[in-house]
C-alpha cells in the first residue's frame, strides 16, 4: 500500500466519461484536491451514446442539475422505454418499459397473477400494467408525482440527449467548480521506475502533466489502462458478435418525437432510432462477418425517416471488458474500461457506476490493494450481469437470417441459461442486488422475446377468478386513464424547455 495522500487527479479524455467524471469529482472532492482534464480536439470523441436509463436521474440530482436547463442545453427528450421491433420476426414488437408491472398482492408477485390470467386466456398484454409503457404507446409524458398514492408516481424515465452537447454542458458545470481543462494530445506516459505507477503524461508540445491518481477516459484506445499498464481484455465477441456501427442523424420524421428509443432488428444486427428536439439519431450496429460497411450504410440510409444531416460516422469495437478497470494508480472509466454493445443503453450508466465506486473507495490515504481489488470485483460482477441481459435479446430471437440463427444456436453463459430455464419453468426470477436490471426488466424482455413460463405460482390459484379479473381490469383502467390525461411528449417539452 502507498500512503501518500492524493493531491492531484488527472482525467485523460473529455468525452462523456471524462466530463461526467470531472463534474462528479468537482462536486464531491474537497477543494484541496486539484482536478485537471486533458482532451484533444484533434482526436475528438466517439460522438454517439445518446440514450440513457433511469439511474441517470440520481447522477443529475447529486450534481444538483436543473433538469429543464439540462434538457434545453442538450436538446434532450424523455425516454420511458425501448421499443423492440422485428426481433421475433417481421411485424413483431414489444416494449421494455422503465418501472414495474402492476402491484404485488402481499407476497405474491404481480407477474404471477398475470401469468395465471395469461394461461387461462384472459390477460391483456403485460404492459397494460406499466404506466411508462402506456404513456410511451400514446406519445405522452409528464414527470412522476411525488405522492406515492398517485398512479403517476409509478412513472420512471430517463433521457435522450445530444452526446456532444452533454459533454459541453458538464464542462460548463465542472470548470467553474475548479476543474482545469487542458487542450492537448498526450504523446507519452511516464511511470515510476520501481512501482510502475503512472507519474505523468507528456503532451505533444512538451508540456508535462503530473498527478497522483489518473482516470483513463481516453475511449477505446485505453491510453493508460491498456497501452501503458496492459490490463488485458476479456473478449466476449463469441456472445456479442456485433463489431461495427454506423451512425447518421436525420431530420425527425416518421413517428416524430417519441418518448422511447426504438431498436429494430435487421438482417445482420439492429438499428437504433433516438429522437431529440433538433434531430433524430440513428445507427446500425452490425457484425462485419455478415454485412459490409457499404451495405450497412445503404441499409441505414434506406430506413431513415427524414433527410440525413451528416455524413455516416463509422465505429469499430470489440465486445468485452478490461480484465481490471483499476490498475496501480489508474482507474479506467468509460469505453477505456470496455464496451458490450449499445443495446439497452448501459454504457453511460457504467460510467456513472464507475464514478460512484471510485468515490466510495477513493484512495484519499493512498492506494490499498484490498480496495482496488474490491473495485475490480464489483465492476466485473456488474458488467457480467448486464452482459447476460443483453445476450438474452440475441439468443431468444425468432428470425431466419444466418446471423440470427447463429445467435439462437450459440452457447450462452451458464448464469444466463439458469435464469432462462428457471423463468421458463415457473416464472421465478432472483436478480442479484448488483444487477442493474431488476425483475421487471427481465420479465419484459423474457416475455417479449417469447419465453413464457409453463406454470404460474400455485398460490395465485387460491384467488377467485372474478376477483382477480376485476382487480386487473381496474388497475389497467387506472393506468390507461392516467396515461391519457398526460400532455403529449412534444407539448410537455415545448413548455418545459421554453426560455426561462
Ligand atoms: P470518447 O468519447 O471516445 O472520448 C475519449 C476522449 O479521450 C476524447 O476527448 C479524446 O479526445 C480523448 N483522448 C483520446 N486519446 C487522447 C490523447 N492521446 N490525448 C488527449 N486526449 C485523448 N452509451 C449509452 O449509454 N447509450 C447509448 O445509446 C450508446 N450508444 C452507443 C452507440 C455506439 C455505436 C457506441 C460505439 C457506443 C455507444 N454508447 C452508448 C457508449 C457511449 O458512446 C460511451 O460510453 C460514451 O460516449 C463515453 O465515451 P468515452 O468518453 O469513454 O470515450
Amino acid at each position: 500500500m502507498t500512503s501518500a495522500p492524493i493531491r492531484d487527479v488527472l482525467i485523460v479524455g473529455g468525452g462523456t466519461a471524462g466530463w461526467m467524471t470531472a463534474a462528479a469529482l468537482a462536486k464531491a472532492l474537497p477543494k484541496t484536491i486539484a482536478v485537471t482534464l486533458v482532451e484533444s480536439e484533434q482526436i475528438g470523441t466517439v460522438g454517439v451514446g445518446e440514450a440513457t436509463i433511469p439511474p441517470i436521474n440520481t447522477f443529475n440530482q447529486v450534481l444538483g442539475l436543473d433538469e429543464a436547463a439540462f434538457m434545453r442545453a442538450t436538446k434532450g427528450s424523455f425516454k420511458l422505454a425501448i421499443e423492440f421491433v422485428d426481433w421475433m420476426g417481421p411485424g413483431h414488437r414489444y416494449l421494455h418499459p422503465f418501472g414495474g408491472f402492476g402491484l404485488d398482492i402481499e407476497a405474491l408477485k404481480f407477474h404471477q397473477v398475470w401469468l395465471r390470467a395469461h394461461h387461462e386466456g384472459w390477460a391483456p398484454p403485460i404492459d397494460a400494467f406499466n404506466l411508462s409503457a402506456q404513456a410511451a404507446h400514446l406519445n405522452r409524458f409528464a414527470p412522476p408525482s411525488k405522492d406515492p398514492g398517485q398512479v403517476l408516481s409509478s412513472l420512471k424515465y430517463a433521457f435522450h440527449f445530444d452526446a456532444g452537447l452533454y459533454a459541453k454542458f458538464l464542462r460548463d458545470y465542472a470548470e467553474p467548480r475548479g476543474v482545469t481543462r487542458v487542450e492537448g494530445k498526450v504523446a507519452g506516459v511516464q511511470q515510476h521506475g520501481e512501482t510502475g505507477f503512472v507519474t505523468g503524461v507528456t503532451l505533444e508540445d512538451g508540456r508535462v502533466l503530473e498527478a497522483d491518481l489518473f482516470v483513463d477516459c481516453s475511449g477505446f484506445r485505453g491510453l493508460l489502462i491498456e497501452q501503458t499498464l496492459q490490463a488485458g481484455y476479456d473478449d466476449w465477441s463469441h456472445w456479442l458478435p456485433n463489431d461495427r456501427a454506423v451512425a447518421m442523424p436525420c431530420v425527425t420524421g416518421g413517428d416524430g418525437l417519441t418518448p422511447y428509443t426504438r431498436a429494430t432488428a435487421d438482417a445482420a444486427g439492429w438499428r437504433w432510432r433516438i429522437p431529440l428536439q433538433h434531430r433524430t439519431g440513428n445507427g446500425y450496429v452490425y457484425s462485419s462477418r455478415d454485412i459490409s460497411d457499404e451495405d450497412a450504410v445503404a441499409r441505414l440510409r434506406a430506413t431513415l425517416d427524414g433527410e440525413p444531416l451528416a455524413e455516416p460516422n463509422f465505429l469499430r469495437f470489440q465486445a468485452g471488458r478490461r480484465k481490471a478497470a483499476w490498475v496501480k494508480n489508474v482507474v479506467a472509466i468509460g469505453l477505456s474500461s470496455g464496451f458490450l454493445e449499445p443495446l439497452e443503453s448501459t454504457s453511460i450508466h457504467l460510467i456513472q457506476a464507475g464514478i460512484t465506486k471510485l468515490l466510495a473507495l477513493f484512495p484519499d490515504r493512498g492506494f490499498d490493494p484490498v480496495e482496488i481489488a474490491e473495485y475490480n470485483r464489483l465492476t466485473a460482477l456488474q458488467v457480467e450481469l448486464i452482459r447476460d441481459f443483453i445476450i438474452l435479446h440475441f439468443k431468444a430471437n425468432a428470425r431466419s437470417e444466418p446471423y440470427w440463427v447463429r445467435a439462437r444456436q450459440m452457447d450462452i453463459p451458464e448464469t444466463l441459461q439458469r435464469k432462462i430455464d428457471l423463468f421458463a419453468a415457473s416464472g421465478r426470477l432472483f436478480p442479484s442486488d448488483l444487477d442493474l436490471f431488476a425483475e421487471p426488466s427481465w420479465i419484459a424482455v423474457l416475455l417479449g422475446q417469447g419465453i413464457t413460463p409453463r406454470r404460474h405460482d400455485p398460490l395465485v390459484d387460491a384467488f377467485d377468478e372474478a376477483f382477480l379479473k376485476s382487480q386487473l381490469s381496474r388497475l389497467a383502467g387506472l393506468i390507461r386513464q392516467t396515461a391519457q390525461a398526460l400532455p403529449t411528449h412534444e407539448q410537455f417539452i415545448a413548455r418545459y424547455c421554453a426560455a426561462p
